[in-house]
């Protein structure tokens, strides 16, 4: 009886500080979850599964259609599944400073003096706030997606994405 019990707490124990030190399944991130499609209880870190693709598809470009876990080929997972991409401001800084520009421009030429001047001035503090403000949404919402991103798990039975 004695023996059974020092036995039952040897392998708490040993179970206790497998999981500690961080063996068996540290690498997996969703222990205990299950795929909401197919029941599987196996994921692999979408950041880790992008970069072994697209490592792969650099060594051998031949091997991208293979089709691999979760029954994707390393062609779709860099294609579908890789890291968010920082977003430039440009576009939008142009889309509010080329038509302020023309009005300016047209006020500077139809009453040029101080009013002309005031034009231009508002027309490059109105555009330096919007690049700012673009700048600064742009870059948060760049680190909410690689944060999400950073947080998703693929079942590498059915390919089925789940967020941790
Ligand atoms: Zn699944």
């Amino acid at each position: 009886m004695a023996d059974d019990e020092l036995e039952r707490f040897e392998a708490v124990m040993g179970a206790l500080s497998k999981s500690l030190s961080g063996e068996g399944e540290r690498d997996d991130g969703l222990i205990g979850a299950r795929c909401p499609k197919c029941e599987g209880s196996s994921f692999v870190r979408v950041s880790e599964l992008y970069e072994d693709a697209a490592r792969r598809l650099d060594e051998q470009a031949d091997a991208q259609d293979i089709v691999r876990e979760g029954g994707r080929t390393d062609r779709q997972v860099v294609a579908r599944l890789g890291p968010p991409q920082r977003r430039s401001a440009l576009r939008t800084v142009i889309a509010v400073a080329l038509p302020l520009s023309v009005v300016a421009f047209y006020v500077y030429r139809r009453f040029e003096g101080t009013i002309g001047q005031a034009a231009i001035v508002a027309t490059l503090i109105v555009t330096l706030i919007v690049f700012l403000t673009t700048v600064r949404r742009l870059s948060d919402e760049y680190y909410a997606r690689r944060d999400e991103w950073r947080r998703l798990f693929m079942c590498r039975r059915c390919g089925q994405l789940v967020r941790s």
